[in-house]
């Protein structure tokens, strides 16, 4: 009998799943070398949240979602992605640490976008679009094509499926990535300081797309950006850190109109 879509949810909600965290740290500690840069951090994030972390340069924002990328090893703690340990899989009753098996498929769910757009410089757009659905999900080429198409439309490059990387501006590489991120349907899109390395005038558009994708899709995101308006129209939390701690949380509201902490005022006056 064919599954209803609904009946998903009926079953995540009779498990009791669909209240388990999208992402949680709990008492994470990374260090390189003596640097202690993330110190015990706990938080969670919920399905469909969009957080904004801010933070002054070196507080360990980056840190944070290269932790989810798995890029980087924690070296305490648990981090878990819908209530799955990143780092360890269940062996039995025991935890062990992950096989790349086990990182491969949480990877899955979440993708990433860098301040370099990181596209695949060899293949055109529609080529860095359907690489890894047809070879990581094994989607047919029909149907990662057809995907593509939709997500092109999306970030508005109907008509740069056949060029190469090299032949956009940056602006535009940008939204192919974005593309290509949510080409994997992700559950999870990681956002760091995507307009950075961009012209200021390409930059609007960049943001442009990715409120349409936070206003139509829900997706669940981790923003990190120096682009308080961004911020404050796309996230419903923002978190403030400094030396790896979170000094001050609340919506866009509490946090850029009104914050308590010192330090988060002297940052913001610093930065707006
Ligand atoms: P932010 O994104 O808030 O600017 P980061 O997460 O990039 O902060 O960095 C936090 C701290 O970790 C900084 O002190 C930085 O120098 C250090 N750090 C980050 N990555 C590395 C690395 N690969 N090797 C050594 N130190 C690192």
């Amino acid at each position: 009998m064919p599954t209803e879509p609904a009946l998903d949810e009926d079953i995540a909600t009779a498990r009791g799943t669909s209240g388990v965290p999208m992402i949680e740290f709990d008492s994470v500690v990374k260090k390189f070398g003596d640097n202690v840069v993330l110190d015990h951090l706990d938080f969670k994030v919920a399905a469909g949240d969009r957080v904004t972390l801010i933070g002054p340069s070196g507080s360990g924002k980056t840190t944070i979602l290269r932790l989810l990328m798995t890029l980087e090893k924690v070296d305490g703690g648990v981090i878990r992605v819908k209530g799955e340990p990143l780092s360890h899989e269940k062996k039995g009753d025991r935890l062990v640490p992950a096989s790349e098996r086990h990182l491969r498929a949480m990877r899955r769910s979440i993708g990433m976008v860098f301040q370099q757009f990181n596209l695949f410089p060899n293949m055109n757009v529609m080529e860095n679009l359907t690489e890894a659905p047809i070879h990581v999900l094994g989607r047919k080429k029909s149907e990662a094509q057809e995907r593509a198409r939709e997500l092109l439309a999306t970030v508005g490059l109907s008509d740069k499926e056949t060029a190469h990387p090299t032949q956009l501006s940056g602006g535009q590489q940008q939204r192919v990535a974005i593309a290509r991120a949510l080409a994997m349907d992700p559950d999870i899109l990681l956002l760091d300081e995507v307009t950075s390395a961009l012209d200021p005038e390409l930059v609007a558009d960049v943001l442009d797309v990715l409120r349409t994708i936070a206003e139509t899709t829900d997706i669940t995101m981790l923003i990190v950006t120096h682009e308080m308006n961004f911020a404050r129209d796309v996230s419903n939390r923002v978190l403030m850190f400094d030396q790896g701690r979170i000094v001050e949380e609340g919506t866009p509201e509490h946090i850029f109109t009104n914050p308590e902490q010192e330090r988060t005022r002297r940052f913001l006056d610093a930065i707006i």
